[in-house]
């Protein structure tokens, strides 16, 4: 079974307006860490929110993890991100007043799935946590009481990703994780993503536009290449 497959879609944020998307096939095995790069503006978020299932295809089908996103409601579809995708976001969106270890347990409290694989691996959520954190080095006792907001842009990018990786879900969504990251930083961040990911066999769909991530991905996507929106008439097929 493929993580992600997507069939003949298209997709567009309003009615009249352009159309963003237009993807004939796309096809993530599981366990693939792909890259998916294109320019800013090009979908590159659009299509995660898709894969995520926090907005539907207008036409086509999106099958993630064997089921037709598109043909579940919208509060199936959450709960199949909560169970499923863990994802970190552009601007990591901590909550603001939750302990470190709070935020990363945080899965655990929308996701029965996600808290039984993570008592299944540490005995509790917190314990999973604080594995995650020291993996990531982030476990040391003067930063795990420290809020969330005093930490640094690198910290704080950590703390999302060990929240993302929480309860081993199946696919990890990274939008744009390192363009905060000085360039130095950037490949030790993605190593570790690459590392956990591997280790609980999740599919990591990781999208930049900072190309020189792209050597070190099983797989890259260019998505101005696979995506037929946009392009001129002529040279569309
Ligand atoms: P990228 O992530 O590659 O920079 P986006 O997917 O954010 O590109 O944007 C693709 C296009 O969709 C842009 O034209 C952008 O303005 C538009 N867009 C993105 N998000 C929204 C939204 N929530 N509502 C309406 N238009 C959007
Ligand atoms: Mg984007």
């Amino acid at each position: 079974m493929q993580a992600i497959e997507i069939n003949d879609l298209i997709f567009r944020w309003k009615r009249g307006q352009a159309t963003v998307l237009s993807l004939d096939s796309v096809r993530i095995a599981r366990g693939e860490q792909v890259f998916i790069s294109g320019p800013s503006g090009s979908g590159k978020s659009t299509l995660l929110s898709l894969l995520a299932g926090v907005t539907t295809p207008e036409q086509g089908s999106l099958q993630i993890l064997g089921k037709r996103l598109e043909r579940l409601g919208s509060v199936e579809r959450d709960h199949f991100r909560a169970d499923h995708i863990g994802y970190i976001f552009q601007m990591f969106n901590l909550i603001p007043y939750l302990s470190m270890v709070d935020n990363v347990t945080l899965p655990c409290r929308f996701s029965r799935q996600r808290r039984d694989k993570a008592v299944g691996r540490s005995g509790t959520p917190e314990r999973e946590a604080i594995r995650l954190l020291e993996h990531l080095d982030m476990a040391h006792d003067d930063l795990l009481g420290r809020p969330v907001t005093t930490l640094s842009v690198g910290q704080q990018q950590r703390v999302a990703a060990a929240r993302a990786l929480m309860g081993s879900p199946e696919i990890v969504i990274a939008d744009e994780p390192t363009s905060s990251l000085d360039s130095n930083r950037r490949e030790a961040f993605v190593q570790l993503l690459f590392n956990e990911c591997s280790e609980s066999g999740s599919t990591l769909v990781f999208v930049s536009h900072d190309e020189s991530l792209e050597p070190l991905f099983d797989r890259r996507i260019p998505l101005t290449e696979v995506n037929r929106a946009g392009r001129p008439e002529s040279t569309a097929e």
